[in-house]
C-alpha cells in the first residue's frame, strides 16, 4: 500500500481520495478552506496542516485544484521537498501551457509526472469510474495505473506530457456544440408542431445521433434519464463548461487555430449563464433557446 499525498479535497477531490483510503493507502490530504479540510478528515483522510506536509513522506502527489495558476503555486511548496523518483498526478483541468511546464518542473526535480484530466463529474468520482485523458512519460503513466484504477474505470493514454489536458479540452468543446446543436433542432422541432418523442426517435437512430441525444438529451421525459428529467441539476455544471471552452480557445488562439463553433458556443454559454439564477447543468441551454426569438 502506497503513502499518498493528495491536495484539493473539494466536490472531486474528495470523493477520489475518499476511494484511496477505502482500498487501504495511507492518504494525507491537504485543503486550504478549513471546513473542506475538517470533512475530510471524517472520511479516513490524514489531514495536514500545509501542502508540504501532505507531499514530503508520499511516494505519490495528487492535486485537483481549479486551475493552472493555483496548481503552479500549489507545486512553488511541494516540488522541493518532493522525494525523487516520486510521482506527481495533476487530475486538475487547466491549460496545456501550464500542463506542459508542469511537467518541465517535476522533470527537473527528476520527480515523474503525468497530467490526468478527468471526465465523469462527481458521480463518476464517488462510484470510482471516472475517464482518465493521459499525458506523460511512459514510466509515469505505468507507475500511476494502479493508483487510477482504483479512482477510475477507464485510462487513455493521450501522448506526451499536456496531451491529456489537449484531449480533454478538444473533447469539451465538441460537446458544448453538439449540446447547443441538439438543442437548437428539438426547439425548431417543437415551433414546427413535432412531437418531442418522435423527433427524438427520429434523431437517436438516424445521422442526428450523437451523445447529446442519445446518452443525455436535454428533453425531459424523452431518451435515458439525464439532468433535464431533475430540473436541469448538474451533471455538469455550465459555469464548468464555461471554464474548459475558454481554455479551448485559450489554446485556439496560442496555436492560431480557427475554432468558430467554439467561439459561438462560449459566447452562448455566457450569455445563458448570465441569464439563470442558477448554475445549472450545460444540457439547460435548450430552455434558453427555446425562448430565443430569431432576432
Ligand atoms: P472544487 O472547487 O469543489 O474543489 C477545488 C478545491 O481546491 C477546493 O476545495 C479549494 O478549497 C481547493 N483549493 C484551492 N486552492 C488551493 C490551494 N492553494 N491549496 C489547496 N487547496 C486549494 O472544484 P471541483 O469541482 O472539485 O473541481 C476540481 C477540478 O476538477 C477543476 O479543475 C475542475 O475543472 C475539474 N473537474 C470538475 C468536474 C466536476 O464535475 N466538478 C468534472 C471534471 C473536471
Amino acid at each position: 500500500m502506497a503513502v499518498i499525498g493528495f491536495i484539493g479535497l473539494g466536490n472531486m477531490g474528495l470523493p477520489m481520495a475518499s476511494n484511496l483510503v477505502k482500498a487501504g493507502h495511507e492518504v494525507l490530504g491537504f485543503d486550504n478552506e478549513p471546513e473542506v479540510l475538517m470533512k475530510s478528515g471524517e472520511s479516513g483522510i490524514i489531514t495536514c496542516a500545509e501542502a508540504k506536509d501532505a507531499a514530503e513522506e508520499a511516494e505519490i502527489i495528487i492535486t485537483m485544484l481549479p486551475n493552472g495558476q493555483i496548481v503552479h503555486a500549489v507545486l512553488d511548496t511541494i516540488i522541493p521537498v518532493m522525494k525523487k523518483g516520486s510521482l506527481l498526478i495533476d487530475c486538475s483541468t487547466i491549460d496545456v501551457e501550464s500542463a506542459k511546464s508542469l511537467h518541465s518542473r517535476a522533470q527537473s526535480a527528476e520527480i515523474l509526472s503525468i497530467d490526468s484530466p478527468v471526465s465523469g463529474g462527481i458521480t463518476g468520482a464517488a462510484a470510482g469510474t471516472l475517464t482518465f485523458m493521459i499525458g506523460g512519460s511512459n514510466d509515469a503513466q505505468k507507475k500511476a495505473e494502479p493508483i487510477l484504477d482504483i479512482m477510475g474505470g477507464r485510462q487513455v493514454p493521450c501522448g506526451d506530457g499536456g496531451s491529456g489536458q489537449a484531449a480533454k479540452i478538444c473533447n469539451n468543446m465538441l460537446l458544448a456544440t453538439t449540446m447547443i446543436g441538439v438543442g437548437e433542432a428539438f426547439s425548431l422541432g417543437k415551433k414546427l408542431g413535432l412531437e418531442q418523442q418522435a423527433l427524438y426517435d427520429v434523431m437517436s437512430t438516424s445521422s442526428g445521433y450523437c451523445w447529446s441525444i442519445n446518452a443525455y438529451c436535454p428533453v425531459p421525459g424523452v431518451g435515458p434519464e439525464s439532468p433535464a428529467d431533475n430540473d436541469y441539476k448538474p451533471g455538469f455544471a455550465s459555469s464548468l463548461m464555461i471554464k474548459d471552452v475558454t481554455l479551448a480557445q485559450q489554446a485556439a488562439a496560442e496555436t492560431g487555430q480557427a475554432t468558430p463553433m467554439g467561439h459561438n458556443a462560449l459566447e452562448l454559454y455566457k450569455e445563458f449563464l448570465a441569464d439563470e439564477p442558477d448554475d445549472l447543468d450545460f444540457s439547460g441551454i435548450i430552455t434558453w433557446l427555446e425562448n430565443r426569438d430569431r432576432g
